[in-house]
């Protein structure tokens, strides 16, 4: 062995006594999580539902180790409860979680966004803060979920099945994960919320007219035909006056569910505004417009909406209008024509349905003049 030799060997033991070398297999470890934390983050946010966001983090945690006890703990939205996705033994669970046990830690985690395992957080916490709701979860670590305007949520890590303590390393895999994943979930609730009707939680009318000139510019390159329908409520302010505008928004929202049963998962149902309603029926021909708007009025006559003892019903009148490609005219023709034939409906009585023919091909049950030569179709 030369001189040189014997010195890098002294350095070699120096290094390695001094745990250097250690430390260094440490840093790669780290350097290939932190590669696959972003590798799981552009993963994440490819994604556009949330449940398919926690089945994946829930996935990238259980490669890494396996908890007793997950939860996710989302906020609603509206400030009225909370969304718990819990898992036990790598199974979904279907448990509350108390609105009350999260306020108390809501508190806590306003002021300091930060993981923090279960004794730091029983030294800091007042004893009656941490309840039977959240003790019954068996957690080891509290990891916020912190959006844009603060804690959106929050997720409860039970201890781990096979082995001791998380590693720093697993902590902060998965400290950093939820930290995306609490973006991705407020930019889903975002998403949704700006194009959704808060009053009854259907689309709101931005969001059909998008979907309709989408739909006319795919119809233009030759796709199947669509329709829309227009609905009012018969004698709302009637309504409104005899049981109150709180039975009245009842309704509205005993509406929205029928529609949103009645209709396929690819159709906009919509709240135009007020006391109407919008649905963009896809691949839907002439010919079944008529079928699916009786179907929708059946259902919407036959609904009973409970308020305060009560049992109230009331009607709705319904005009349609087939989108066609050959009238080359805007999204605010079509809703102007479907109009009409709602008009129409209303004109005949109310509870019945109008279907806009262009040009004179339709069967018409009844007609009416309309420009040019057009025609409706009307069923009651
Ligand atoms: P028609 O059969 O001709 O449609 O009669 P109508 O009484 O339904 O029509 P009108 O346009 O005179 O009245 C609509 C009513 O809808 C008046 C308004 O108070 C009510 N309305 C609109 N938006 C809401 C809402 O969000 N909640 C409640 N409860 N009522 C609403
Ligand atoms: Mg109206
Ligand atoms: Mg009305």
């Amino acid at each position: 062995m030369d001189s040189q030799e014997k010195v890098y060997i002294e350095r070699l033991d120096y290094l390695e006594k001094s745990g250097a070398l250690d430390r260094l297999a440490e840093l790669r470890k780290e350097s290939r999580e932190l590669d696959n934390l972003l590798n799981d983050a552009v993963g994440l946010f490819a994604l556009q539902e949330i449940d398919e966001m926690l089945a994946f983090v829930t996935s990238r945690l259980n490669d890494r180790f396996i908890p007793t006890r997950l939860a996710f703990l989302i906020e609603l939205p509206d400030g009225s409860g909370i969304d718990a996705h819990c898992y036990r033994n790598m199974k979904p669970d279907e448990e509350a979680f108390p609105l009350s046990s999260y306020k108390a830690l809501k508190a806590f985690f306003s002021d300091l966004p930060y993981t923090i395992s279960r004794a730091s957080l029983e030294e800091r916490l007042a004893p009656e803060k941490l309840d039977e709701g959240i003790l019954s979860y068996e957690p080891d670590w509290f990891i916020p979920m912190t959006g844009m305007g603060g804690l959106i949520g929050l997720v409860i890590l039970g201890k781990k099945m096979v082995g001791e303590e998380y590693s720093p390393l697993e902590r902060m895999y998965a400290d950093r994960l939820i930290r995306f994943l609490a973006i991705c979930i407020q930019n889903r609730l975002h998403r949704e919320r700006s194009i959704t009707d808060l009053k009854t939680g259907l689309y709101n009318n931005a969001f059909f007219m998008r979907r309709l000139n989408e739909e006319l510019a795919r119809m233009a390159r030759g796709g199947s035909p669509s329709a829309i329908i227009m609905l009012d409520v018969d004698h709302f302010k009637h309504f409104n006056d005899t049981w109150g505008h709180l039975a009245g928004d009842e309704v509205l929202i005993g509406i929205a569910r029928v529609l949103k049963k009645t209709v396929r998962s690819e159709d906009i149902p919509s709240r135009f505004g007020g006391e109407e309603f919008c649905i963009l029926l896809t691949d839907c021909g002439e010919d079944l417009v008529m079928d699916v708007a009786e179907r929708i009025r059946l259902a919407i006559a036959g609904m009973k909406v409970s308020y305060k003892g009560e049992e109230l019903a009331v009607t709705v009148s319904i005009g349609g209008c087939p989108l066609d490609p050959s009238w080359h005219g805007e999204a605010s023709g079509y809703i102007e024509r479907a109009d009409s034939a709602l008009y129409r409906s209303k004109a005949l009585g109310r509870n019945r349905c109008t279907v806009y023919r262009f040009g004179l091909l339709g069967r018409a049950s009844a007609r009416r003049e309309l420009p040019s030569g057009d025609e409706a179709t009307e069923a009651r």
